[in-house]
């Protein structure tokens, strides 16, 4: 087993804002041993009340779209103003395989060297429940580390834009001008889940493409019904390249803070997050007990192959398993 800190080094460490201690304390949280679960939960309990006091960012996009630049260029106007900003990454695809936005080449780099910023990638190895449970963790030691911006960006693709909407305050979409939604995959969902749209690359000659890709957005998002929120969801253009609209963002990001920690929205709205926060773990736990369940797991081939063959029916199959299940529990 690697070296681990006692809990009043891990606790203190991240009080403190030290990142060392903060990258450690991740990968603590990130561990699938019983013994670093054990640890990982008394270190949380610990700075569970310096925790909560941030803006949680969630970001978005097609791979290609500029989140990297754009998040890099953001950060870097969220450090000219003396703010903290951690970055964390949810790429369901890291298995070092293509596609996945943690390709080999170093990401942010500029940002990754700034004294007031931190960025960390979800564990590879991990499954999507497992990416999502740390990462709510994770946004939690950061924030008792003094971050006071966490952005969670991830890949436009998959389950993962409904997971980070479920841990953030402000969801943004960056999209591309002249690209149809189709071709960037975009669907409805997401464009209804967005707080605010971003036009990227809105610099040289994509300028009047992207000006009529706004009052597109903006026409498009008048038939979706109202948030919750109150809040008018703005399409906006910007150049990450030549950080321009930038500041435009962080301003919207700031006045959308203001405007629903003062209607109640913020509040309720990480009240409710917190709820499915403890159903999803719980949904979590009841799984991975069941799978790694050592009845269950001699027990499983035989149910699949024999729903596979068409012998029996999934559903009979299932409960027969978990009635196996729940005697070996309630022994
Ligand atoms: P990601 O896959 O969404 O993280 O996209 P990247 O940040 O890696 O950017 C993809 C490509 O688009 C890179 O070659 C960037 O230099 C380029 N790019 C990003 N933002 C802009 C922008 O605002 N304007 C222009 N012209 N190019 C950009």
């Amino acid at each position: 087993m690697r070296h681990r800190l006692t809990v009043e080094a891990y606790t203190q460490g991240i009080l403190s804002g030290d990142r060392i201690i903060l990258s450690r304390a991740i990968t603590l949280i990130e561990s699938k041993l019983r013994n670093d679960k054990i640890l990982a939960k008394t270190v949380l309990e610990n700075i569970l009340p310096n925790s909560g006091k941030s803006i949680r960012v969630g970001i978005t996009g097609v791979p290609g779209v500029g989140k990297s630049t754009f998040i890099e260029a953001f950060g870097k106007h969220i450090t000219s103003l003396k703010k903290k900003v951690a970055v964390l990454t949810i790429d369901p695809s890291s298995k070092k395989t293509a596609g996945s936005i943690l390709a080999d080449k170093t990401r942010m780099e500029e940002l990754a060297r700034d004294p007031l910023a931190f960025i960390r990638p979800s564990a590879s190895g991990l499954s999507l429940g497992g990416v999502a449970r740390s990462t709510r963790e994770t946004i939690l030691l950061c924030e008792a580390a003094g971050y006071e911006i966490i952005i969670i960006e991830t890949v436009g693709v998959g389950q993962s834009e409904t997971l980070v909407k479920g841990m953030s305050d402000f969801f943004l979409l960056l999209m591309l001008a002249g690209a149809g939604d189709e071709l960037q995959g975009i669907k409805k969902g997401i464009m209804e889940m967005a707080d605010a749209v971003a036009i990227n690359k809105a610099d040289g000659a994509n300028e009047t493409a992207a000006e009529l890709a706004v009052s597109e957005y903006q026409n498009a998002l008048h038939l979706f019904p109202k948030s919750d929120s109150d809040f008018i969801t703005k399409v906006l253009t910007c150049s990450a390249l030549e950080k321009f609209g930038i500041s435009s963002i962080w301003e919207l990001i700031t006045e959308y803070q203001e405007a629903t920690i003062k209607n109640g929205y913020f509040q309720k709205n990480r009240q409710a997050q917190n709820l499915e926060w403890m159903h999803d773990y719980i949904r979590q736990t009841l799984e991975d007990q069941f799978y790694e369940n050592s009845i269950i797991k001699k027990a499983i081939a035989t149910s699949e192959n024999s729903v596979k063959e068409g012998n029996e029916l999934p559903v009979a199959a299932a409960e027969r398993l978990l009635d196996i299940f729940r005697k070996t529990i309630t022994k």
